[in-house]
């Protein structure tokens, strides 16, 4: 079931206080309708009724969608440089509702489940378009430490970061989005053969993958983000 919460927060432009519903958490399976408004970027988008500002709430859910695998804890772009806090506290969420601590039913579920953690609306979003061109989270961010090698031009910083939009066949398309405002600065688009050369090259790509896939939260980011979590 899809939950929303009756909140009260501030209009950001004119401080007027709005009554909103906040996501708690989206089925996916049985609301597609969620899906669609992440991807295209209108999920929890509210327009203030004193001043018809339009401001979007930081995402905080959880998204189910059992049919794809999928299940995501969704977190506030902010909260990135806590992952391995907020990685271990969302595995244990996982782990009750889904994985070993789970009731039967439940954890036949949760065997193709693949839990993720994401920070930022572009991050979650970007999960989706990943699923949507069938290939796998793992392999696009090896994808992305690739490609920080060959472009000229690299404005990796905290708060910018490098995302897949989209694609095809033949290529597959990213930019380089800012965070918490979610404004697309450059977009470029590769080959999608790279991805397949990355993607068959397992052994070279070990090392990293390991890395990556330490902890829920799947994100080349993580391997630039202090000591990590350790070995
Ligand atoms: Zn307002």
């Amino acid at each position: 079931m899809s939950l929303f919460s009756q909140m009260n927060v501030q209009c950001p432009s004119c401080g007027a206080t709005q009554n909103i519903a906040a996501v708690g958490s989206v089925n996916a399976d049985r609301r597609p309708d969620l899906r669609a408004a992440i991807l295209d970027d209108t999920f929890q988008m509210m327009a203030c009724e004193d001043c018809g500002t339009e401001f979007r709430l930081e995402p905080l859910f959880n998204y189910l969608e059992v049919e794809k695998g999928l299940w995501i804890a969704a977190m506030p772009g902010r909260d990135m440089p806590d992952f391995l806090e907020v990685e271990d506290r969302m595995s244990a969420v996982f782990d009750t509702s889904y994985g070993s601590g789970a009731p039967a039913a439940a954890k036949a579920i949760g065997q193709d489940l693949k839990p993720r953690v994401t920070f930022g609306w572009p991050a979650v979003k970007e999960k989706l378009v990943i699923d949507g061109l069938g290939l796998d989270d793992i392999k696009v961010e090896m994808l992305k430490m690739e490609l920080m090698r060959r472009l000229p031009e690299v404005p990796l910083a905290p708060g910018t970061e490098l995302r897949l939009t989209g694609g095809g066949d033949a290529a597959l398309n990213f930019a380089w989005i800012e965070t918490v405002g979610e404004t697309a600065e450059q977009s470029f688009s590769v080959d999608r053969m790279l991805y397949d050369e990355v993607a068959g090259n397992e052994a070279g790509w070990a090392k990293i993958r390991a890395r990556l896939t330490n902890g829920p939260f799947v994100d080349m980011q993580k391997l630039y983000m202090g000591e990590g979590r350790a070995a």
